[in-house]
């Protein structure tokens, strides 16, 4: 059998780790344009010094020593009717099975200016080289727009190298996908002490300049003057890589290729994984953003099963996600505050407030747990967390907890350790005291 993945990211190495390791037998090619894949999430921290730029690239071993075939190069049509996979350099590409999985881009919002020299999001090895030549060469002053998970650790990264860095934000709080206005105010108070210009409930209405950008306008009327090595660095989002398949059978809505719950798509033998995919939450079945390396990873696992003839499913997403600002941490899992109330249930929500250890014990943090809970059923839709350590511990069962359908009763009889370097006293765990506190109010 003949497998072909489109896309080298975490969704094209996974399937083609899964299918090789129990089936050596199965011909697989990778095709992916760049020379080298990159570990995205480290980008800020190349930026800011704390890891080498090499480290970042992701060796091809990880695709060659399985005993597939990588090609570098760049799909540009799929002729689905007779499998066949065209590509700009070197040919076609004929295949029994076809594995999509080209991931998404930085969206750059349609505003004036948007295609100057100097705009750059951050994703690709080139996006890095150019906003490390801004560093080198002295860049005095950067705008960065959008206040989430990259933009919070982009800004972080630029001030700690001592640039004067504004991060621009038109919502009312940092992280707001993640966090409600009561727990952002952590992260933020920190951001501001740093000395970024934090810019809420404020848009970016502008660019102006020649080849490079020299104004940026803002929404509340400021304007930011910028010099011959500044920059603007978008983190708004990004958009599902499917420009190859606009006018072909394959079905598309804004958030990507439709897959059912074996990663199918309306196509036979085509399956589509990771970022360029629609899906849905797994809370409330439901279409759900999802585009996180840790879904891309299980997606791709389930589709090279089901290659194999096996037929495990995937649920949903439930979104675990976590970043880090200057010493608070935070992360999120289901549904923030917000998005349950946008999607329509009636919530309660209670915080929890221990330490990360026990408080007498250096390094000791704050850590808050909030839950949010339907309020008839006292099922868990999500949570939001905020601590100085530690907080994937918090998300990552609480993530469990709702994928197992558990209520704050369940989180409540939640059983637990306790040490005194590692937790909060045996007394109690932020868990378990916003559960309790949900039971009682
Ligand atoms: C700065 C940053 C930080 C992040 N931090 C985290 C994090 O901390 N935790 C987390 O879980 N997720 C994080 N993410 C998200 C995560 O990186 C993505 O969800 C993940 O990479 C998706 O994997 P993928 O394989 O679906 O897509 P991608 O990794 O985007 O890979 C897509 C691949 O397809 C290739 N491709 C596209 N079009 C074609 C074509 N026509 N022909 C051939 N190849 C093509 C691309 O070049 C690329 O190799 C971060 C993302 C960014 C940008």
């Amino acid at each position: 059998m003949k497998v072909l993945v489109i896309g080298g990211g975490p969704g094209g190495i996974q399937s083609t780790k899964t299918l090789k390791a129990h089936n050596p037998e199965i011909d697989v090619t990778v095709i992916r344009p760049e020379p080298y894949s990159v570990i995205y999430c480290a980008l800020p921290y190349v930026v800011e010094d704390l890891v080498d730029r090499q480290k970042v690239r992701k060796s091809d071993n990880l695709i060659t020593e399985t005993g597939a075939t990588l090609v570098k190069d760049k799909a540009v049509n799929v002729d689905f009717e007779n499998k066949v996979v065209k590509t700009e350099l070197s040919g076609n590409y004929n295949y029994d099975k076809l594995i999509i999985s080209t991931g998404a881009t930085p969206f750059i919002p349609p505003i004036d200016g948007g295609e100057l020299k100097n705009v750059v999001s951050v994703k690709t090895e080139s996006d890095l080289d150019q906003i490390l030549e801004c560093v080198e060469k002295g860049a005095e002053k950067a705008v960065v727009v959008g206040a989430g998970n990259i933009g919070i650790e982009m800004s972080v990264a630029l001030k700690h190298k001592g640039i004067e860095t504004y991060l621009v934000e038109m919502q009312d709080r940092v992280v707001p996908n993640m966090l409600s206005k009561e727990l952002s105010k952590l992260p933020e108070k920190e951001i501001v002490e740093l000395g970024i210009n934090l810019k809420l409930n404020v848009a970016v209405d502008e660019l102006t300049g020649k080849e490079r950008v020299e104004k940026v306008k803002l929404s509340n009327n400021e304007s930011i003057t910028l010099a011959e090595n500044d920059m603007v660095i978008m983190c708004v989002g990004v958009k599902p890589n499917v420009e190859i398949f606009k006018n072909s059978p394959l079905e598309i809505d804004n958030d990507g290729i439709k897959v059912n719950e074996y990663m199918e798509t309306n196509i036979e033998d085509v399956y589509a994984v990771g970022d360029c995919t629609s899906y849905i939450s797994y809370i409330d079945k439901k279409p759900l953003g999802g585009k996180l390396a840790t879904n891309a990873v299980p997606m791709a696992k389930i589709c090279a099963y089901r290659i194999l003839g096996k037929n495990y499913s995937y649920p949903g997403f439930i979104n675990g996600a976590i970043t880090k600002c200057v010493n608070w941490r935070m992360g999120g899992t289901g549904f923030s505050e917000e998005m349950a109330r946008q999607r329509g249930f009636d919530i309660m929500t209670a915080v929890g407030e221990t330490t990360t250890r026990f408080p007498m014990i250096p390094g000791a943090t704050k850590v808050y747990v909030k839950l949010i809970a339907e309020k008839n059923t006292l099922r868990i839709l999500g949570a939001e967390v905020v601590a100085g350590e530690s907080v994937p511990q918090f998300i990552d069962v609480i993530s469990f907890a709702i994928q197992k359908n558990s209520t704050a009763y369940d989180l409540f009889q939640f059983s637990y350790c306790a040490q005194p370097f590692q937790t909060f006293f045996p007394a109690s765990n932020a868990i378990v005291q916003a559960a309790e506190k949900l039971l009682n109010s």
